[in-house]
């Protein structure tokens, strides 16, 4: 695996200095989420006021494709609606699973630094493990745990 394909400047930056995390007190959900495949554990925090994403947060720890995929996320989906925020795991899974090349990434703007990620099917898990959690933690509010595999 060619390092230097994956790890882009948008990448690195936000594995060394993960944004939005922390834990919020107050959490409407928390969610855990693990890849097993490559160890990446997360925990979400995701505040919810009415139907916004007031504040959304995370701690724990993995590969630099899953900190940076997660802190990317907390950083595109807070303040968002549930809606909206449906819309962008939608708009993610296809940029991770599906053979885009023609694909307009405007609207994903920092997200699709992860597109390069859909070359290595290893580490799809990595980039989708936040977004998987953030969805079962929107829609399964019953769940505490969930897992890519
Ligand atoms: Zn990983």
């Amino acid at each position: 695996m060619d390092l230097k394909d994956l790890y882009q400047d948008v990448i690195v930056d936000h594995n060394r200095s993960p944004r939005n995390f922390r834990r919020i007190a107050d959490a409407s959900r928390t969610l855990e989420g693990f890849n097993p495949l490559c160890g990446d554990k997360l925990t979400l925090y995701l505040k919810l006021d009415g139907d916004r994403i007031s504040d959304l947060s995370f701690e724990g720890s993995g590969c630099a494709i899953s900190v940076a995929s997660a802190s990317l996320m907390t950083e595109r989906v807070k303040g968002k609606t549930v809606h909206e925020a449906a819309y962008l795991f939608d708009s993610m899974h296809d940029l991770l699973t599906r053979d885009n090349a023609n694909a307009d990434l405007e609207p994903l703007g920092k997200l699709a630094a992860l597109s390069g990620v859909r070359a290595y099917p290893s580490r799809v898990k990595c980039a989708s493990l936040c977004w998987h959690t953030l969805k079962t933690a929107l829609e399964q509010p019953e769940q505490q745990t969930v897992s890519t595999e």
